[in-house]
């Protein structure tokens, strides 16, 4: 049983037995496939089949791993991400990873009631339902608290009314569970924003993938249509108006996964940049040999370094229960700031070969433009960092 709601069937082509649904490396699904109510004709592509070598690696189970404690579980899991940015996974898989881990098995493991618990975590570890999360709205990007969706409490019934439209939502058209943040009603007063679990198939779902992305056009992106759909209250994460501790809860947990992955991507860009520089000849000297080159990935370095460090201080924070809100929004700044640099300077060094229609380089850097935006702005971050500062933001 997937809901007490919604009682399709899981999805036939996240079972690994379908091989039909498998036999490429990236199989095109139409972008009706993932729910009763999805509607778009595009086909999406999305690497199932690194999907299924990534679930069946038990990533996604390190979560829920009882012979660790839970700030190791958080460790094992950033380190699984690196390991695979390093090992050249797509940074839009890795993305759609990333947002699977925090998303869904993060929060349900963390606020969810007994129930959620064991009628998805097992599927979200083992990676036969794909999880996602809507915040965004066209109106509502960077402030979240001005979100116009709702969650209308039925008193009588017990159970919970969504609206909204939500966009930019990574995996929508792959999801079979979304966490919906919308503002919740109770008898008619504002409660605040609450947190959902919404499964895709319910009636009254509407996914559609249509934002191709020219950054991670392998991360499958979509928009959440919600009309009157009916879940119970048990499927909340959460206290009632809670929603946004929920959302501080796991975006901090999906910056260190996604961000582990781009340095790990980062010290394989290092690398490939030192062999190229160790065999491009110019001016019958190899290009490590001019300064401005060396220093340049010297550079890299530093800036991979200091990544590297800060999360690992993250990581040992959460180890010692320590606060890491500014911690947090500091390593993402350095690490996607970093990020794009130095992809656009492992493009530059190729010179001419870095940028040709079919060079890896260049959509290196498109993916690399995304990070500063995604998982709060880097400006939204430096305005979190002032305040915990103790600057008088509000005046
Ligand atoms: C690849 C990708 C994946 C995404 N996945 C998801 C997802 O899974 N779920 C989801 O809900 N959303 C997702 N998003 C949306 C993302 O969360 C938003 O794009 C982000 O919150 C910014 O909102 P916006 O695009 O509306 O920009 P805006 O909020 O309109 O911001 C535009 C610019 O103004 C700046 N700005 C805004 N307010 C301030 C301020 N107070 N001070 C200083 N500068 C400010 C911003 O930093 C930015 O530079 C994704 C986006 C991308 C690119």
């Amino acid at each position: 049983m997937r809901t007490q709601t919604c009682t399709s069937s899981a999805f036939s082509h996240l079972h690994w037995k379908d091989t039909s649904a498998m036999s490429s490396l990236t199989t095109s699904i139409p972008a009706t496939e993932p729910g009763a109510g999805s509607s778009g004709s595009a086909p999406y592509p999305f690497d199932y089949e690194g999907w299924k070598r990534i679930s069946d690696s038990g990533a996604f189970r390190i979560l829920a791993d009882s012979a660790l404690s839970s700030s190791h579980r958080i460790r094992d899991t950033a380190a699984r991400m690196r390991e695979l940015g390093y090992a050249g996974e797509d940074p839009g898989l890795l993305f759609a990873v990333a947002t699977h881990l925090a998303s869904t098995i993060t929060s349900i493991l963390r606020f969810g009631s007994p129930e959620l618990k064991s009628a998805l975590v097992p599927d979200l570890l083992s990676g036969h339902f794909v999880g996602a999360h809507a915040i965004t709205e066209t109106g509502a990007g960077s402030d979240v608290s001005s979100m116009q969706a709702t969650a209308t409490v039925d008193e009588a019934s017990g159970k919970v009314r969504v609206n909204g439209r939500k966009v930019f939502i990574t995996n929508a058209p792959i999801a079979s569970h979304v966490v919906v943040y919308a503002r919740t009603y109770r008898g008619g007063n504002d409660e605040g924003i609450s947190a959902y679990v919404i499964d895709t198939t319910c009636p009254g779902v509407a996914v559609t993938a249509n934002h191709i992305t020219a950054s991670l056009p392998h991360s499958p992106i979509g928009e959440l249509e919600l009309s009157d759909v009916t879940i119970p209250q048990s499927w909340r994460l959460g206290a009632e108006g809670a929603g946004l501790q929920v959302l501080d809860f796991v975006m901090k947990r999906e910056i260190i996964y996604a961000f582990s992955a781009d340095l790990g991507r980062a010290q394989k860009r290092i690398e490939d940049s030192v062999a190229f520089a160790n065999s491009r000849r110019q001016f019958n000297s190899l290009l490590a040999e001019f300064q401005s080159v060396s220093f340049a990935i010297a550079d890299m370095y530093v800036r991979h370094f200091a990544g590297t460090a800060m999360i690992n201080e993250i990581l040992s924070k959460i180890e010692n229960n320590q606060d890491i809100t500014k911690e947090v929004a500091a390593a993402k700044i350095l690490i996607s700031d970093a990020n794009l640099q130095t992809a656009i300077e492992a493009t530059h060094l190729r010179g001419a070969k870095g940028v040709q229609a079919d060079s890896t380089s260049v959509q290196d850097v498109l993916d690399a433009l995304a990070g500063p935006i995604y998982s709060g702005t880097n400006r939204i971050q430096k305005t979190r960092i002032a305040a915990m500062l103790g600057l008088l933001t509000d005046g």
